[in-house]
Formats: structure tokens, sequence, C-alpha cells
């Protein structure tokens, strides 16, 4: 182990608690579809015809589930046994939802820019969110596996809200009427955990977070290290990350890709 990774080791093993910020390190695109030829085909399907534009996000959760990262699970895998035994908790800004198939606690791990595993009203009129259509997943699934069946794609019939009519959308952040319904409860959680960080030996890693929510990790956790005497920062990123002027004494900064670091953790 070199040296920065034994103090951050240490920093963990005597922190009373640690508060993890994951970012866009760890993201996987679903942008990365048209490097898929079954998927390629499926998405200029798509753009001939119009009217299986909803299809999109679907598509985009059946990729993402066929497509996790070897690299990234070996990251959250590390990250689990650095992690072993403290009183911890997860906030990610990845939308891909691979940290919930890791074998991180689900209880403390809170996702605000949401994801795949809920659906809600493109207009969230009811303000409720849902699991997606099984049924309907599988069949598009049936699609862009037998690409020669794709004619199928016709009889999919398009999902509407029950209330309104209006289309199903995925419950993330990308929906123009994002229902925060789907992440506030564990939100809340989140919250009541770090009044409890007040005066305790908090150790802080940010994780290839970068400017893209910094409302979400990257301010907050500044905050945090900056009120807390006894807490202390690691932020890990390939580009941005520098310190503010406030922290700088409690902190420290790596230069590197987030996921490569972990990835080399145990070698
Ligand atoms: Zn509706």
């Amino acid at each position: 182990m070199d040296n920065i990774k034994k103090k951050i080791w240490d920093r963990i093993q005597e922190a009373d608690m640690v508060l993890v910020g994951i970012g866009e390190e760890f993201e996987i695109s679903p942008k990365k579809m048209k490097d898929d030829l079954k998927y390629k085909h499926f998405l200029e399907k798509m753009e001939v015809e119009k009217a299986y534009r909803w299809m999109l996000p679907y598509v985009e959760k059946l990729y993402l589930k066929e497509h996790q990262e070897e690299r990234i699970k070996k990251a959250y895998a590390n990250l689990e046994k650095i992690l072993a035994g403290k009183n911890y908790y997860v906030v990610s800004e990845c939308m891909d939802d691979c940290i919930y198939g890791t074998d991180l606690n689900n209880e403390r791990i809170v996702t605000p820019c949401g994801g795949y595993r809920f659906v809600q009203c493109k207009d969230n009129c009811s303000k409720k969110i849902e699991l997606p259509d099984d049924e309907i997943l599988n069949k598009i699934y049936d699609c862009i596996q037998n690409g020669n069946e794709i004619n199928k794609i016709d009889k999919i019939e398009r999902p509407v809200c029950g209330k309104c009519g209006k289309d199903i959308v995925f419950n993330n952040v990308k929906s123009d009427n994002y229902a925060e319904e789907g992440y506030l409860e564990q939100w809340n959680h989140y919250m009541k955990w770090l009044q409890g960080t007040v005066n305790r030996k908090l150790c802080v890693l940010e994780l290839g977070v970068g400017l893209q929510f910094p409302t979400v990790i990257r301010w907050p956790f500044e905050k945090i290290v900056f009120l807390n005497q006894k807490a202390y920062l690691f932020r890990i990123h390939n580009k941005l990350y520098q310190l503010t002027e406030e922290i700088k004494d409690r902190g420290c900064a790596i230069k590197e890709n987030s996921t490569d670091f972990l990835i080399n953790w145990f070698v």
C-alpha cells in the first residue's frame, strides 16, 4: 500500500463515521449504446420511426443492466472492503443504478439524481413513483436481442399515466418534472445520519465528483469539513481534485481517476 492509501486507510480506521461521495467518474453512460451493434440497430430504428422514441429510456435501462462495466464493479467491491465494519453513508450522483448491485449496504446509499429503478408520470401529476413494467422491458429486450423480429416493436403498447394519460418516464433528473419522492425518504435518513456526525471524527471520501451537480456532494461536503474540526476530506478526481482555501488544512487532494485509484488499491 503506498503512502497516500495508507493515510486514507488510517483515517478511515480511526474515524467514528465515514461519508462517501461518488460522482461522474463512476457513471456508466448509456451514450455508449451505439458501440453495441444490437443496440445500434435498435437506435437507428427509433431514429426513423419517431413513434418509438418513448422506448429510449427503457432501452437505456436495459443497456445499463447488460453493460455493468467490470472495472466499475471492481472499484465498488474495493470500496466496500475499505469501508467494511465502519459506520458509513454513500451519496452518489450516478444514475446507472450500478451501486445497488454491489455489496455496499443499500440502506446506507442515497442517489438524489434518481436513475432507472422507478418510473413516474411525465408531468408528475400524482407525485408518485412506481416500478417499471417488466412486461414492456422484456418485450423491448426481446426486440433488441432478435433484430430480425424488430417488427414486433409495433405491438408494444406505450405506457401512459393512469391518472392524466401523459407518458410514463423514468424517475431521474433528466425528466423535466422530476418526482423527488423517489429519493426523499432516503435523503431524510441521510440527513439524520449527518446530524450524528457533529463533533465526531469524520472521514470524508469524495470519489470522482465533478461540478455537474455541485449542490449534491461537492459544496455540502466542503461545508461539513469546514464546520467539523474533527473532519478530514480526501478529494480524488482526475481533473477537479483541487481543495478550497478554507479546508486545505483538513483535506488532501489526489489527482487521479478515482475508479483507477480504487481498482489499484489491493495490488
Ligand atoms: Zn399523470
